[in-house]
């Protein structure tokens, strides 16, 4: 995957993609970081931070505010935009083009429909990373 996106498989990026893989909702440097460090890895902030940001710049993540930090996704196809919750984080990749007065969106945020119904979401609830 890594390769088709043009960049080398570096040991420290397949470690990060992994933890995105495991996860629904996009996720914070320090999140990665720490979950990295909880599985007994050795692996710098700086460099989560490099990997994240390669491999973004790649397009293989997306990058979303949530709560006034970055968190990434691991997204699917390309060409796609997104509907964002901005209560849980929630992302929904939509492969149409959603183009209103020949402005073309990137993203659109909103509620999604757990929040909207009024349950709590674990990430709502979960402490803020830190
Ligand atoms: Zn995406
Ligand atoms: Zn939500």
């Amino acid at each position: 995957m890594l390769e088709a996106a043009g960049i080398r498989a570096t040991s420290q990026r397949l470690l990060v993609l992994d933890v995105l893989a495991a996860h629904r909702l996009p996720v914070s440097a320090q999140r990665v970081h720490a979950e990295l460090h909880d599985r007994g890895e050795n692996i710098g902030l700086t460099t989560v931070y490099r990997a994240l940001s390669s491999m973004t710049e790649a397009g293989l993540l997306h990058v979303f505010i949530h709560a006034g930090e970055a968190v990434y996704r691991l997204c699917g196809t390309a060409g796609h935009h997104h509907l964002v919750c901005r209560v849980c984080g929630l992302v929904a990749e939509r492969q149409e083009e959603n183009v209103v007065d020949g402005f073309r969106a990137e993203e659109v945020y909103g509620v999604c429909a757990a929040c909207e119904s009024g349950q709590r979401s674990a990430r709502a609830t979960d402490p803020i990373d830190t």
